[in-house]
């Protein structure tokens, strides 16, 4: 037995649950500040991974198994995607499909048909912005400077705008004469209608990841709960879904049980989806998964890496997600 193998049978009844963004062999300009994400020749490799090593389920069987306790086989691995760019459509359906591999592929309501940039990816294409022009640095940090705002590193600054002072990259960009809408509209970053759609026609399955990609626990309860019904009613009615899933944008820090039971008792959501790790999580109907971005390494070496972090979270007594009650 390798090491995999020896730490994989400890763990075999967990459903294991990779989640990815992209998959590209080239650097969007909208995501290329933001992290690192697999190559098509990665991604293959942890395909063929998954394949000779784990039962890959679908969402349907996840959702039996968290709903009404239908066992799932042994060794589970359940694969899905956030952010509903474009290369899923055009690179990893395409691999998935000729592999035979289910995945969920979560979006959210703002970047469909490309509507709205994700703040996160508009701070990307600034800066991409700015390496062709380094002139323009000197006009951000003078006009940064009228607002206030630290002038030291303006890198830095504009990669840590949180959701709430979104309307600044706005206004930069305004400044400095970069057009979302004209990046949105030359180069489509997010999946189309009548691309999810093709997607679904394939067998593929769809959730929301909310309305426009806030960080849930800088909401307060009620704007929580807008977010995740308002994202789910336009997905669910949109693509005429029979399930309701969901995926926390970011991730799902501190979101209070009361938020579950809301979700649970409204019937809003079947089961939803953190990305905390290889973690248990008592929030009803809720699922922790792994992410495989920002990661240089082969998929047996990346889950080794979760399994030890849960055996040592499991020795300290440490492997539950502790959440306030609301
Ligand atoms: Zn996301």
């Amino acid at each position: 037995m390798n090491s995999f193998e020896k730490l994989q049978v400890q763990f075999s009844a967990n459903l294991t649950s990779p989640y990815y963004h992209l998959v590209s062999d080239e650097l969007p300009n909208h995501v290329k500040y933001l992290y690192t994400f697999r190559t098509i020749d990665q991604f293959i490799n942890d395909l063929d991974f998954y394949l000779k090593n784990y039962n890959i389920v679908d969402l349907h069987q996840v959702i039996d198994y968290v709903k009404v306790g239908k066992p799932l086989p042994i060794n589970p691995l359940f694969l899905s995607f956030d952010d509903g760019f474009r290369e899923v459509y055009d690179i990893v359906v395409p691999i998935l499909y000729s592999k035979g591999v289910p995945a969920t592929f979560f979006v959210t309501k703002q970047f469909i048909d490309n509507k709205e940039l994700f703040y996160r990816n508009k701070a990307s294409l600034l800066l991409s912005h700015i390496d062709t022009n380094p002139l323009l640095l000197k006009k951000i940090s003078d006009f940064l400077g009228d607002l206030s705002v630290p002038t030291s590193n303006i890198l830095s600054h504009i990669l840590s705008i949180d959701y709430n002072s979104r309307t600044l990259l706005d206004n930069i960009a305004m400044h400095i004469g970069l057009d979302y809408q004209k990046y949105l509209d030359t180069q489509s970053p997010y999946l189309t209608s009548s691309q999810i759609k093709a997607i679904i026609e394939k067998g593929f399955t769809i959730g929301s990841h909310s309305v426009d990609h806030p960080k849930y626990n800088l909401l307060t309860l009620s704007e929580q709960v807008e977010q995740t019904r308002l994202g789910m009613e336009y997905v669910q009615h949109q693509f005429n879904l029979t399930y309701k899933v969901f995926a926390f944008p970011f991730n799902d820090n501190r979101i209070s049980t009361r938020f579950y039971k809301i979700m649970k008792n409204e019937n809003i959501l079947d089961i939803s989806f953190g990305s905390s790790g290889m973690v248990s999580d008592l929030a009803m109907n809720n699922l922790q998964r792994c992410s495989f971005d920002n990661m240089q390494k082969t998929a047996s070496e990346i889950l080794c890496q979760y399994y030890v972090e849960k055996q040592n979270r499991l020795i300290i007594g440490k492997d539950l997600i502790k959440r306030p009650f609301c």
